[in-house]
């Protein structure tokens, strides 16, 4: 059985702390006690760790670990998924995959053909978001977690100054596949390794003023095929290319 590994909140160079419902879980649930061993993230860092004291006090619980040896991190994989808003249940299913295949970052957009509804409640699900990115990254013990940003209109995100290689997934490409792109980024990038932002839109798709926005602003569309992937799917079928490219 894999040791259980833990992202904290509070940390320095000797000790680590869990705060809240994480601590109160481990306290009450996995009866934490001084001495039990866990792998425990602090600062994008991971240490095999021991629990050096137990406060059960509701969301004031709180775990202490004194750090011991640091052990190899992980690094995510150089991506950002900017997901065009949708169905929040599939939404946080996208966000629990993409966590788990390594994510670097998630940036929600508004774009056109986001449901009006879910444009306006997007602000307010940022949170609930990150956490299941937390335990999402816990669960795959990642060495850190990904950034939900929080939801921007799509225009900003497609204009935003980045070094990174913008790639929009486009459904009505026919040409350049994704894996072409991403060959390309890694020989421009040369010894370096790439860093990619992935734009993938709505269930409506994406409007023909959003593809010239991208088109205007470097953004290189591909394809993922002749099928029309439901957007979660683009997703994860995105992440996956990208890390057997660059793994
Ligand atoms: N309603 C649209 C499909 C939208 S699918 C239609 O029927 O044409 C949601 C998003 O997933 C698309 O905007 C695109 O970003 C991505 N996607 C789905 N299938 C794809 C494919 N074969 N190639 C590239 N991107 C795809």
């Amino acid at each position: 059985m894999t040791r259980r590994r833990w992202i904290a909140e509070h940390w320095d160079e000797a000790t680590a702390t869990i705060v809240g419902a994480q601590a109160e879980h481990l306290a009450r649930v996995l009866r934490a006690e001084p001495g039990m061993e866990a792998d425990v993230v602090a600062g994008g860092r991971v240490f095999h760790a021991e629990v050096a004291a137990v406060t059960l006090a509701g969301g004031a619980s709180e775990v202490r670990f004194n750090l011991a040896a640091e052990l190899q991190a992980d690094p995510a994989l150089p991506v950002t998924l900017v997901v065009a808003v949708y169905k929040f249940d599939r939404m946080e299913w996208t966000i629990e995959k993409a966590t788990e295949l390594g994510v670097a970052a998630i940036a929600p957009v508004i774009a056109r053909r986001t449901e009006k509804h879910l444009a306006q409640a997007a602000a307010k699900r940022v949170e609930r978001w990150r956490r299941i990115a937390r335990e999402a990254s816990q669960q795959a013990r990642r060495s850190d977690e990904p950034v939900i940003h929080e939801p921007v209109d799509l225009a900003e995100r497609v204009r935003a100054a980045t070094t990174a290689t913008r790639i929009v997934l486009a459904e009505q490409e026919r040409t350049t596949t994704l894996r072409n792109a991403i060959e390309e980024s890694i020989d421009a990038a040369k010894d370096e390794m790439p860093t990619l932002e992935i734009a993938i839109g709505p269930e409506g798709g994406w409007a023909p003023a959003e593809e010239a926005l991208f088109d205007a602003n470097g953004w290189r569309a591909v394809s993922l095929g002749p099928r029309i992937l439901r957007a979660e799917t683009a997703a994860i079928v995105a992440l996956a290319v990208i890390a057997s490219c660059l793994e």
